[in-house]
């Protein structure tokens, strides 16, 4: 953004927070708006309305916008007031949050809340491990009540009801994404009018078939999280005698009372009301009733359980407090996000709100799917284990609980939903081709010649069928995918650009690819979902658990590389834990080991005392206190302690001579460099791991080999060995630069000693994936209003499941198609930075708009029903320039630049679609019709390798279009 943008956006931002509700219920009559919205995608804001852009404007500018998906605006004749929906996340499903109506000052007030809290039930709900996507509905206050509480009078009922009908056409209108619920302001009643409006509508009463009160179970579910939070505190769950003080005697809390009554709890009890103080009384003579409610933030209690209201820990309450614990069901109980800070700086534990008290929506977000109360009492003893992740995440990390809980509920909220997949952003899609923002009610839908969801997976299966993938020729490889995480993006760029160098040598060449089993990352991933200590499990139900997790992995990456369009043959997965493999990893130690490679030898390094394991230099990371496991964020020991090495001294000695020679190459000469200096330096390599997880360690039952290994003997089967005494080097292998010196050297040199020939004999290093995220620079934005808080500075981080910024490859092949991410892939590859691919929102959306613009290009040129004309100049010209450039891009294929065939694709994309314009404007301008016949297959020859699955239906197309025209000359 420009200094001059920036300025007219902060400029309209400012506009908007001085905007009342009525005058933004003037400023969509003035413009006859009856339906709006602002769209986010890819760093594109979209307006339904240009003179929505203030609004546009002030959400980008906002520190409560967190890349909402969609906000929606209404409006209806005769309502005093105007809608909003708010769409925050729908990866994991629909958007769903409750419906509130409360007066608000200002336009800005509004949004900011709405923004606000429609990410705070997407992060809710997946915590919660529901298959909801975070969304909120807000109704500011008709003017004609002061109060929502005087709105709820009967004087207003008729007005009421007429106006939650309303809202409810509102709701039904956006076609599902948005589901409401109850809210403040709001209750069953009026969620019975929504009901008679639309099928979206959950909280729903009893006697309709709804899930109730959820109240009850609000309070076991907090007091779960009580008891996991005093094991994770002193050890033991058991609270008779705690001191806990509860503030509020109400739906919850009177439950809560009666629970930690029978748990032989002493309880304080803050309640506002004379009536309910009395009744406490009559009930727990044991209880201290206090008489002045607000002395509950100074008693001395051990635990203080908040259920009457929010903001309730602030600056004024954090320092009188006694208690060591805070959990409680009231709603944001942290008065702004500093104090989650200030807990921890007093040594309170503070359990997150939205995780104890999530039971209100857990209780009807699945109503849909009938009512049983088990399952309620399951979802709350799920809060148990969920609040010990969350405090022990925050203890590993050092960070506050409250900080921790968003970390893992932003990780799970990137989840796509298993079944209904990314349809939140289709419904989004549709509503805005269908022309919702025009109000019409007849749904429009575009006739598109290529539809990726309905096509690309035929395609796949085809080709599959086919055998396509399965080819005899020279092996091309990519590095293993790790299984310690699902499918994302920074995984596929390897086996990617295998596939395209695959398809380029005319899909005769073998693909190698396979799994790399997780090792550490992958032990640790299991021990972090466990509910109890992992020590309390054997080892060889532990085991167990990993060989799950792991096939469940492989299970989605072989699933998502397919949708991608990566080709593979499945007969020919490599995945170390199988028992073909861990065989070859068997045989190759013994072989190793005969030929005197493998010793004992004392090592001096690391050890993770969370990890259980020795860990390399390279698997420690320096902090500000100390240096830290990579994975668990531990601190580590020294120490020296036993372990097995692999001498392979005299092999590095032949693979230099063989780089020195040329019969290893290197696509670049940075790699070859490093790798030379490697092998100067070359020690033994300690192969020994006290882990549970991975192939076992001949001799030594109570370790496995490190992964170094079992990956390098993946490299010697993929080559072929030991089917073949000494097969042939792999042509071309794909690797990250990070794996460079840890796979790629030890598996040549592990073949050079198992077979005396290298596993590859070129290698193409390629950078990390990286993406681009936004951060802010100013050190005190509390003090400012959003609009002048914000300074963005560009961060790059590394795509990783632990920093929860992954995108999983399916949600975007669902939504774009395969050929669009491949593209965009491409496009992101830099010539010289073998160290970072940055995927740009940017490149994202060229890739998407010039996939989109040649299929309607080609669509309208090869539309049937237009007469045969004449060939023009601008044919001929046309079919040679686009020639032309299919030449560069196979030229380039050849020197695996990658990213100049994609470029030139999208100017060959660029050319089609002018043309593709100018017979629209001037139908005897070209042949159209014909033209595109002929440039199809020129075409599918050059780039097909990028995109397979758009050009491949065209070509289908043109097959046909021939033999339609062969039928009617006959
Ligand atoms: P409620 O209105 O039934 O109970 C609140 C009680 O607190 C009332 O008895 C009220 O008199 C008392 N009170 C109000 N202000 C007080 C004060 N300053 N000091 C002491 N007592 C005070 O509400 P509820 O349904 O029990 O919900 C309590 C809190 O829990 C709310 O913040 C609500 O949003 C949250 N919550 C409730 C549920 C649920 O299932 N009901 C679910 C999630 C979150």
């Amino acid at each position: 953004m420009s200094p001059g943008d920036h300025e007219t956006r902060a400029r309209a931002a400012k506009d908007v927070r001085s905007w009342s509700i009525a005058d933004l219920g003037s400023l969509l009559d003035r413009e006859n708006i009856r339906h709006a919205y602002v769209m986010y995608e890819n760093g594109e804001v979209r307006l339904s309305h240009k003179a929505l852009a203030p609004i546009g404007a002030f959400f980008e500018l906002s520190h409560d916008f967190a890349k909402h998906e969609a906000v929606f605006f209404g409006r209806e004749e005769g309502i005093e007031t105007v809608f909003t929906a708010f769409v925050h996340d729908t990866r994991r499903g629909l958007a769903q949050g409750g419906l509130r109506l409360w007066p608000y000052e200002s336009v800005a007030d509004l949004l900011s809340d709405g923004l606000r809290l429609s990410q705070g039930m997407t992060r809710k709900n997946a915590l919660a491990g529901l298959h909801w996507g975070g969304g909120k509905g807000i109704i500011p206050l008709p003017p004609s009540a002061r109060t929502a509480e005087e709105y709820k009078q009967s004087e207003f009922a008729e007005e009421r009801r007429r106006l939650f009908e309303a809202y409810g056409r509102f709701v039904a209108s956006l076609d599902g994404v948005y589901y409401t619920a109850e809210d403040m302001g709001t209750g069953t009643a009026d969620m019975n009018v929504l009901l008679g409006q639309n099928r979206f509508t959950t909280c729903i009463a009893a006697d309709r078939g709804g899930s109730g009160n959820p109240s009850a179970h609000t309070a076991w579910g907090v007091l779960r999280a009580m008891q996991a939070a005093w094991l994770h505190m002193r050890g033991t769950e058991d609270l008779g005698g705690v001191r806990v003080a509860v503030q509020g005697a109400g739906n919850v809390g009177a439950p809560l009372i009666e629970y930690l009554h029978r748990l032989g709890a002493k309880l304080i009890i803050g309640e506002f009301a004379p009536n309910i103080r009395e009744d406490m009384r009559a009930r727990y003579p044991d209880a201290e009733v206090l008489e002045d409610h607000n002395t509950i933030f100074d008693v001395d209690a051990q635990v203080f359980a908040p259920c009457a209201r929010g903001n309730v820990l602030n600056a004024d309450t954090i320092p009188r407090l006694k208690a060591k614990l805070v959990c409680g069901a009231a709603n944001n109980q942290l008065g702004e996000p500093h104090d989650a800070e200030r807990l921890q700086e007093r040594g309170i534990v503070y359990v997150p709100d939205y995780l104890c008290n999530r039971m209100g929506i857990t209780n009807c977000a699945d109503e849909w799917a009938g009512y049983l109360e088990e399952d309620v009492q399951l979802a709350a003893e799920r809060v148990y284990p969920d609040t010990l992740r969350v405090l022990r995440h925050a203890r590993a990390l050092r960070i506050s609980t409250a900080e921790a809980a968003d970390r893992l509920a932003d990780i799970a909220a990137a989840e796509l939903h298993p079944v209904i997949g990314h349809r939140g952003r289709r419904i989004l899609d549709h509503l805005v081709r269908s022309g919702w923002s025009a109000g019409t009610t007849q749904k429009r839908t575009p006739r598109l010649a290529f539809v990726p969801a309905a096509h690309e997976p035929r395609i796949h299966r085809q080709a599959e069928r086919a055998g396509a993938f399965s080819g005899n020729g020279p092996a091309v490889a990519a590095m293993p995918l790790s299984t310690a995480a699902r499918p994302h993006l920074g995984m596929f760029l390897s086996p990617l650009l295998m596939d395209v160098e695959a398809r380029s040598r005319g899909n005769a060449a073998r693909r190698v690819i396979g799994l790399d089993h997780g090792g550490a990352a992958l032990q640790y991933a299991v021990r972090e979902s466990l509910p109890y200590d992992v020590n309390e499990i054997t080892r060889a139900d532990f085991v167990l658990a990993c060989h799950d997790r792991h096939a469940a992995h492989d299970a989605a990456i072989r699933h998502q590389l397919g949708q991608t369009g990566i080709g593979f043959d499945p007969k020919a997965w490599l995945d170390p834990m199988s028992a073909e493999t861990s065989e070859v990893v068997a045989r190759l130690y013994y072989r190793l080991a005969d030929s005197g490679r493998i010793r004992p030898g004392e090592y001096g390094g690391y050890r993770c005392p969370e990890c259980a394991t020795v860990l390399a230099a390279s698997e420690v990371v320096d902090s500000d206190d100390g240096e830290r496991c990579e994975r668990c964020q531990s601190p580590v020991e020294q120490q020296i302690s036993e372990q097995v090495f692999l001498d392979l001294g005299r092999e590095a000695r032949e693979l230099t001579a063989a780089i020195e020679g040329g019969a290893v190459s290197f696509g670049d000469t940075k790699a070859r460099k490093d790798v030379l200096a490697q092998l100067r330096d070359l020690k033994p390599i300690c192969i020994s791991r006290q882990s549970w997880w991975g192939n076992e360690l001949p001799g030594r039952p109570d370790e496995v080999l490190s992964p170094w290994f079992s990956l390098a003997a993946l490299a010697v089967e993929a080559a072929g060995w030991p089917r073949e005494a000494a097969p042939e080097p792999m042509a071309t292998v794909f690797v990250d630069s990070s794996f460079l010196a840890r796979w790629v050297v030890p598996s040549q040199l592990i073949a050079l000693a198992t077979y005396g020939r290298p596993a590859f004999s070129h290698i193409e290093v390629h950078g990390a994936v990286q993406i681009v995220e936004r951060d802010n620079e100013d050190e005190h934005p509390e003090e400012r209003f959003d609009e002048d808080r914000y300074q963005y500075r560009t961060v790059l981080r590394k795509m990783s499941p632990r920093l929860g910024n992954v995108v999983e490859p399916a949600s975007l092949v669902q939504r774009f198609g395969a050929d669009s991410l491949r593209l965009w892939y491409l496009l992101s590859l830099r010539a010289n930075d073998r160290t970072a691919v940055v995927l740009t929102e940017s490149h994202a959306r060229e890739a998407r708009h010039a996939i989109a613009r040649l299929n309607a290009s080609l669509s309208s040129l090869l539309a049937p029903g237009t007469a045969p004309r004449e060939t023009q100049p601008a044919d001929d010209a046309l079919i040679a320039k686009i020639g032309a450039l299919g030449d560069e891009a196979l030229a380039a294929y050849t020197r695996h630049r990658f990213d100049i065939a994609a470029k030139r694709f999208v100017e060959a994309i660029d050319q089609l679609a002018a043309y593709a314009r100018s017979i629209e404007r001037d139908p005897a301008s070209g042949s159209g019709r014909d033209t595109a016949v002929r440039l199809v297959p020129v075409m599918a020859r050059a780039f097909s390798p990028l995109c397979p699955f758009i050009l491949t239906r065209f070509e289908a197309e043109v097959v046909q279009a021939l033999r339609d025209r062969g039928r009617g000359e006959g």
